[in-house]
């Protein structure tokens, strides 16, 4: 927990010390926020994809005019972005989706609290995620829109993996998380979470792996292409905005998440959306909008694959 978290949630934590209830519900304030963005760190090598830093909902591209027609502008590996969903790249591989948190967890603190492993030390097992203000739980939209990527995603004939299949029980643990997508050897792996930031912030954001000398240190580069393209096809399949309150572009690298480092396979971590803001809660409650964020994931993990060869 970094100083940043426990300044965000200072509120909630009041809350939760006069409830007597510190374990379960200052767990509930944050959905794996924590280390302070390294936006200085992080390079984007698709010149295409630096043209949007704004936090504006995705808006049409101005057309160019042709003298200023870069054909080579479109560095996204051929990446369809928007027009029917094409899936193909997806067939024969093996995809890791992992879900995250768990309904379960609520009830079992001391099980969720235990230290794991993480790559560079150990951390609470899992967490119980955040939720709207009207009560929706984090854990159960994970896992509905995990349900609907995983449909698209078999529909085209993809093997998946699921690192949970029900939301009442408990965990898994981040550790177990990253464990199922590599002992799977799973081409690519992504874990779905919503943030649980103050309401004013929103929009979404992409974690991926920095190089701390854990087993992801060999998929960082294929973890970065991974990220750029999931938060390509999110945005422009969903019109949600990159954040407006962490990270650059949507994209946040990250030292400190557990189901991230210890990854051999190419993985990253989106967080769909602030379920503290209430344009964003309104998406994430809305089951139509919860299909467009499975094809926005699966149209990102397809153009990966198709890039990956
Ligand atoms: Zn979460």
């Amino acid at each position: 927990m970094s100083v940043r978290r426990w300044g965000r949630d200072h509120r909630q934590l009041r809350a939760a010390l006069v409830a007597g209830a510190l374990a379960v519900l200052t767990l509930a304030a944050g959905c794996g926020r924590g280390a302070a963005a390294a936006d200085a760190r992080w390079s984007e090598p698709l010149a295409a994809a630096s043209s949007d830093a704004s936090t504006s909902p995705a808006a049409p591209s101005p057309t160019p005019s042709p003298s200023a027609a870069k054909p080579s502008a479109s560095a996204n590996a051929g990446a369809v972005l928007t027009g029917p969903l094409n899936l193909a790249a997806v067939s024969g591989k093996v995809i890791a989706i992992d879900p995250g948190h768990n309904d379960g967890n609520f009830a079992h603190p001391d099980e969720i609290n235990k230290q794991v492993p993480m790559g560079t030390g150990t951390k609470e097992c899992d967490t119980t995620g955040t939720q709207t203000n009207g009560g929706y739980h984090e854990a159960a939209f994970t896992f509905d829109v995990a349900n609907r990527l995983a449909a698209l995603l078999r529909a085209a004939g993809a093997n998946v993996v699921m690192t949970r299949t029900d939301d009442n029980s408990v965990g898994p643990c981040v550790n177990v998380r990253a464990q199922i997508g590599n002992d799977a050897h799973a081409a690519v792996a992504i874990s779905i979470h919503a943030d649980g930031a103050p309401s004013t912030g929103h929009g979404f954001h992409v974690m991926e792996p920095m190089k701390v000398g854990a087993p992801s240190d060999a998929i960082i580069t294929q973890s970065n292409q991974l990220a750029l393209l999931i938060r390509d096809n999110y945005r422009a399949r969903t019109g949600i905005p990159a954040s407006n309150y962490i990270g650059t572009n949507g994209i946040n690298p990250r030292s400190d998440m557990g189901g991230l480092n210890l990854s051999t396979v190419p993985k990253v971590l989106l967080e769909c959306g602030n379920m503290r803001n209430a344009g964003d809660a309104a998406m994430e409650t809305n089951p139509t909008d919860r299909q467009k964020m499975a094809e926005g994931i699966a149209a990102g993990l397809a153009a990966y694959l198709a890039a990956a060869g």
